[in-house]
């Protein structure tokens, strides 16, 4: 047997792993011991059911094994075989006359969560000319990094220290989220540290804290901003630190004065007295933590709650000390995913054309540039991120493009690693684009509701069959390396590529050959390793792991990558843009208060991302064991308000909105307010047959079918779609 070393890719945790290959067959994988933090890892992926179901997953009958060309209707399921050749001859050959008739801007791509070769793909998209990449990051971390690094020249990260830590806020994220961060949040609990959790639900991070603010949804700006208001009022914020080193205290000082606790408990649900406690606790801290999660990224005010949230620590002088947020930098002694991914390729002209981008800057290139390049970049020598994490489309605009040719025609969309019939809002819109493209291709693993909206479908390699380096997304001082464990390709039985093979054997037939020299992965990292004078086969056979030297309060050496040198508690880069510079509380645009009219008919509130693990986003409901575990996606309401519909427990309901409705089941759920309804995420039926107007039941169950993308109500500076506050109505559903 051999013993391969690779990094999990099936959640966000990236367990460093050794896999466990029997002639070319995995037989299993364990955490890496030998890694540098292999007990965090073990810890952090306890009991993990995917992992134990690798074998299941890898090996599921329903798992792509070669390129398929449509013979049907789209969604009809109806397919022939063809060699991967004739798929990229074909592929290209429609891409080009799609150029020549529409202008490169035409094609967009859709991706994940970037558990892939993206900046390959932004390789390709910018040596095409064409700005139009779409996908998750632009609610999930995309935010994160682009406020923070107007803020404070670089995303910070918490890393909390045990009997030194004396506070970590939390907002909106659960445990099994993030498991490697939080487990360090419950050692450092076990020390003292003080766990305050902000979340609408009594989650399994809210159990565990020490204060739990169960808040109204999408009000966190308005808790924030009194925490602001309190830690001035009552002088706990970091003098010395405020003054050397933050732009705009005063205009913050004249901003947070009158958004008092009162104010925001009027907003927030929350008493007052709980507000000024939270406050206090985080303030009086000598060094307190803080971390976020999508229940703050996928609200309409997304941006300004994330300013507000980013200005604390600085406020509090805990940006870059021991046990506080950690403003790493880059790890400078490799080409980054930033650096390859030809940013510099793509002309201005074409980037104005990206679209959404007039209106939704910070997230688009025109912020790309400015907060990156001109910023960031001078102060680190690199990036906090590339090109395909931060400069994006605004994806509801792309798909009303397709339908609607406004401002131009969109006729291809290549969907790789992404299954946007259930990740993006408003869901039946999005189907009605996909219909109307002249050209759809999808790779991914199986057939997802989205591949069955394609033309072609590819094969995709999954981590255990390729190579990869990661290094935090571009934002970690750490680069940590993973083999290829079994291979990709087995004869008669499968032949799967990598999404780096997709690009590069596009780029190679559309003219961009002289960028694509490389052959494969491991080629492209010998290039990327190469300032270290390592081949990635040396950097494997070595290490496998390389960290930056550690360092505190590395801003008095080199500032912060912004305008000013300093953290910008007044933004200047929000200023240019054209942005309030200072963080305000919007209320969100279809809420009980902003639309009093819908309040009859609409009466509860809904929010929807919560997921269930093992399951991650709408990946693994393949699995038989998982489905045994939870067969049915389900509903969370307050019993009260389940009785007073006349609801049990386990009964069906339907959850409807005004883009249409979805049946889950009830689960009787009293951390919830009686007001607020959750919805489960991520939900289709791999088991159902072939339906052309409902693909894998992806109208059934899915929380995007009620979910808004109207260009209108999404956050006014990154566009982000609102996914947790808005409102609807439930009722009882027949069986
Ligand atoms: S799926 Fe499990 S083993 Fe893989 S990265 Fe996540 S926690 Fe680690």
């Amino acid at each position: 047997m051999k013993n391969k070393k690779s990094i999990c890719m099936w959640c966000h945790c990236h367990c460093p792993v050794e896999v466990h290959v029997e002639e070319n067959r995995l037989v299993g994988f364990e955490v890496d011991g030998e890694h540098p933090h292999g007990n965090l890892y073990e810890e952090a992926s306890k009991g993990c059911l995917r992992r134990a179901n690798a074998r299941k997953w890898f090996y599921h009958p329903s798992r792509l094994d070669y390129p398929l060309k449509r013979t049907g209707d789209r969604g009809e399921g109806k397919w022939e075989q063809i060699s991967w050749n004739q798929a990229l001859d074909e592929i290209a050959g429609k891409l080009d006359r799609i150029v020549d008739e529409y202008g490169p801007e035409a094609i967009a791509t859709s991706r994940g969560t970037g558990r892939t070769e993206d900046e390959y793909r932004a390789r390709f998209f910018n040596l095409l000319g064409s700005p139009n990449i779409i996908g998750a990051t632009e609610v999930c971390f995309g935010p994160a990094v682009a406020v923070s690094s107007s803020l404070l020249g670089w995303m910070p990260w918490p890393f909390p220290r045990r009997g030194i830590t004396e506070s970590i806020l939390v907002l909106g994220t659960n445990v099994h989220s993030y498991q490697n961060v939080f487990t360090l949040f419950f050692q450092a609990q076990e020390e003292g540290a003080k766990l305050i959790v902000v979340d609408p639900r009594e989650t399994e991070a809210a159990e565990k804290a020490d204060m739990w603010l169960q808040i109204r949804p999408g009000t966190d700006a308005a808790l924030l901003l009194a925490f602001m208001n309190v830690i001035i009022e009552e002088g706990l914020y970091d003098e010395g630190f405020v003054e050397e080193w933050c732009h705009g205290f005063e205009e913050l000082v004249k901003h947070v004065k009158g958004l008092t606790p009162a104010w925001a408990s009027e907003i927030t649900d929350l008493p007052e007295e709980d507000i000024v406690e939270a406050a206090r606790v985080y303030g009086e801290s000598e060094a307190a933590c803080s971390f976020h999660g999508m229940g703050i990224e996928h609200q309409p005010n997304a941006m300004q709650t994330l300013q507000a949230r980013f200005s604390l620590p600085a406020l509090t002088g805990n940006l870059d000390i021991s046990g506080g947020d950690i403003i790493s930098g880059p790890f400078t002694d490799v080409t980054l995913e930033q650096d390859v991914d030809a940013w510099e390729r793509i002309s201005k002209k074409q980037k104005k054309k990206q679209i959404g981008s007039d209106r939704f800057r910070l997230q688009s290139w025109k912020g790309y540039d400015l907060v990156q390049e001109e910023n960031v970049k001078e102060t680190w020598g690199k990036k906090c991120g590339g090109s395909m994490d931060l400069s994006l489309a605004h994806a509801p605009s792309v798909y009303r493009a397709v339908l609607d040719e406004d401002p131009y025609p969109v006729k291809a969309l290549l969907t790789v690693a992404s299954n946007p019939l259930l990740t993006q809002p408003n869901v039946k819109l999005i189907y009605e684009a996909l219909k109307k493209l002249n050209l759809h291709i999808v790779q991914d693993f199986f057939l997802t509701p989205t591949a069955m909206m394609a033309d072609y479908v590819l094969p995709a390699a999954s981590w255990l069959e390729r190579p990869y380096l990661y290094n935090g997304y571009g934002f970690g001082s750490f680069l940590m390396g993973a083999e290829r464990a079994v291979p990709p390709k087995i004869e008669e039985k499968y032949n799967r590529r990598t999404d780096f093979q997709l690009w590069k054997e596009l780029g190679r037939r559309l003219g961009q050959g002289e960028h694509w020299p490389w052959n494969n992965l491991e080629e492209a990292y010998d290039d990327r390793l190469e300032p270290m004078g390592k081949t990635f086969k040396e950097f494997m056979d070595e290490n496998r792991w390389s960290s930056s030297k550690k360092k505190l309060k590395k801003y008095k050496d080199i500032g912060f990558g912004t305008p000013t040198g300093k953290v910008e508690l007044y933004s200047t880069i929000f200023e240019k843009l054209g942005y309030q510079p200072l963080p305000e509380f919007r209320e969100p645009p279809e809420s009980p208060r902003s639309k009093p009219s819908l309040a009859d008919e609409y009466e509860y509130i809904l929010i929807t991302g919560g997921r269930f693990q093992p399951y991650y986003h709408s990946e693994w409901r393949q699995i038989e064991g998982f489905r045994r575990i939870r067969p049915d996606p389900l509903a969370q309401i307050h019993p009260e308000t389940a009785e007073r519909q006349n609801i049990n427990d386990g009964d069906w309901v339907w959850i409807e909105t005004l883009r249409g409705k979805i049946k889950q089941k009830c689960e009787y759920f009293k951390g919830i307010s009686p007001n607020v309804i959750h919805v489960e995420h991520g939900w289709w039926f791999p088991e159902k047959k072939a339906e052309r107007s409902n693909p894998r039941g992806f109208r059934n169950s899915n929380a995007n079918i009620l979910t808004d993308s109207d260009p209108e109500n999404c956050d006014p500076i990154g566009g982000n779609w609102p996914l947790r506050a808005g409102v609807c109505k439930i009722y009882k559903a027949e069986k």
